[in-house]
Order: structure tokens, then C-alpha cells, then sequence
């Protein structure tokens, strides 16, 4: 990072290298397009390479960079407001995947997660609406804390949270026959466990609240088991590696990133 802001290109290049896979990621999952991906991906991490001197942390650049990514995807969305809509289904959107990133359980990385769970895991997750997708995307996929997630969104941490709750309810709900969750219904006196249970994981219910629910799961069998569903559907979120990053993707970021650094050598004012 340090060398990195003191205009050494190789550093610069390996920071790009370990940020582009998080971002094509992000990007992917905001304009479910991976054309406009590739473009938003470049957009984002020229700016870094462009603006690099000015940050303090990898917390800050992290956050920073979704944020850019996050813009330019609304933008693009848009200016394509008089374009033929791109209604693609999700169906057509795995295949794209599938043809244009190769398999990504084939890297050294190889986790436990087969690649039929990861689709669902992505389809859950693409079903979800805009506002309740960036949320959960940027908590549960990327990592980032509440308060990160609302300086990237521009709103307030109460906010990201509610529709953190929402977004993993549903993410759980159209993972649950895949974690062979059991269908039965909560009874009349079961309280709201999913809600709660999202609140718990983010450290967010009291004590006596937290005690009450224990109570409750000692013995409810349907709300344990929901309980359970939803952790390891979160769990499911948090494991998904970054797939690799399409060649002409990262080929044309290397080429745009070149050119940018010898624009600045030659102290040409930058394009923005
Ligand atoms: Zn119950």
C-alpha cells in the first residue's frame, strides 16, 4: 500500500491484482451483466490507481472502491433507461456465467462449497431486490462491518440493518430446500425467530431477549431448525469464494492501468 502511494507501479499493479477479484464480484452481483461488470471493474480500479495517494488504510480502499463500483452501476442502469430492457432471466444469466468464467472449484483454493450449492447461493442471492441485495452482498459476501456497509450506501446503520434481516429471510427461504431444512410451519406462539435470529448474529438482541429465545428453541423443534437454516444459509453467503475474473477483464484493467501510470509519470493531467 505504502509503496504503492509512493508511485511504485509494481506495487500499485499487485494492489490492483487483490482488489479486482472483490470488485468484479460486487459488480457482478450489482448489474448482473458481466459486460457491464468488466467495464465497471476497470472504471473503479483506474480511479484507485489514479487517486491511491489519497487513502490511510485497507479499510478505507475497501470501502471507497465498492462505493465507486456501486455508483457507476446506477449510472450505467440509468443511462440505459431508453435501451431495450435487459430482462435476463436468471436462468440465461447462469448459463452466460457457466460459458464465461471457467469453473472456479478447478483453483488451488478449492473449498468445501460444491459448485451446484454455489449456483443457488448466486441465484438466491441475484432473486433479491437492488436495495436488500447490496446490503447483504456487501455484509455477508464482502465482509464489510454494518457501519462500512452505510457509509458505501449513504444511509444509516439502522437501515442497513433492516434490510440485512429482510435479505437473509429470503435468501434463507430459497436456499431451505437445498440445507434439507424442514418445512414445518411455526406454531401460533412462536415468535419472529428468523428476525431475531439475524438481529443475534449481528450482536444486536439483549440478554434477556437472547435468554427468552433460548427458552423457546430448547423446545420448538421447527423454530430450531429455522434458526439453523439460517446460519448456515449465511454461512453459505460468507464461504463463497470470489470466482476467477474473466482474462479479457483483467487484461484490458492491466492495459488501462499501464497507460494511467504513464500519464501520471509524465505528469499529465489525469482524465479523472
Ligand atoms: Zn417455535
Amino acid at each position: 500500500m505504502q509503496a504503492a502511494q509512493r508511485g511504485e507501479a509494481d506495487a500499485l499493479e499487485a494492489l490492483i491484482t487483490r482488489y479486482q477479484p472483490r470488485v468484479f464480484r460486487f459488480s457482478l452481483k450489482m448489474c448482473r451483466n458481466v459486460d457491464d461488470a468488466g467495464d465497471i471493474v476497470q472504471e473503479t480500479l483506474l480511479a484507485l490507481a489514479r487517486k491511491i495517494g489519497a487513502f490511510r488504510g485497507d479499510a478505507s480502499v475497501s470501502t471507497w472502491l465498492f462505493a465507486i463500483a456501486r455508483n457507476a452501476c446506477i449510472r450505467r442502469r440509468r443511462r440505459g433507461k431508453f435501451a431495450p430492457p435487459r430482462e435476463e432471466s436468471l436462468e440465461r444469466l447462469e448459463a452466460g456465467l457457466r460459458d464465461r468464467i471457467a469453473d472456479p472449484g478447478a483453483g488451488p483454493e478449492q473449498t468445501t462449497l460444491s459448485h451446484e450449492i454455489e449456483q443457488r447461493v448466486t441465484l438466491a442471492i441475484d432473486a433479491l431486490d437492488a436495495g436488500q441485495r447490496e446490503v447483504l452482498v456487501l455484509r455477508d459476501v464482502e465482509g464489510l462491518t454494518a457501519p462500512e456497509v452505510a457509509e458505501v450506501l449513504g444511509i444509516r446503520v439502522d437501515a442497513v440493518k433492516s434490510r440485512l434481516h429482510r435479505a437473509r429471510v429470503a435468501v434463507r427461504a430459497r436456499l431451505a430446500p437445498a440445507l434439507s431444512a424442514p418445512v414445518t410451519a411455526p406454531g401460533a406462539g412462536c415468535p419472529d425467530v428468523l428476525a431475531l435470529y439475524s438481529r443475534h448474529l449481528e450482536g444486536d438482541i439483549a440478554a434477556d431477549v437472547c435468554q427468552e429465545m433460548e427458552a423457546h428453541l430448547a423446545q420448538c423443534t421447527s423454530c430450531l431448525a429455522a434458526c439453523d437454516s439460517l446460519r448456515r444459509s449465511v454461512a453459505l453467503c460468507q464461504a463463497a469464494p470470489p470466482g476467477p475474473v474473466p482474462d479479457a477483464v483483467a487484461s484490458a484493467v492491466r492495459t488501462a492501468v499501464h497507460a494511467a501510470i504513464e500519464e501520471m509519470r509524465r505528469g499529465a493531467p489525469s482524465a479523472g
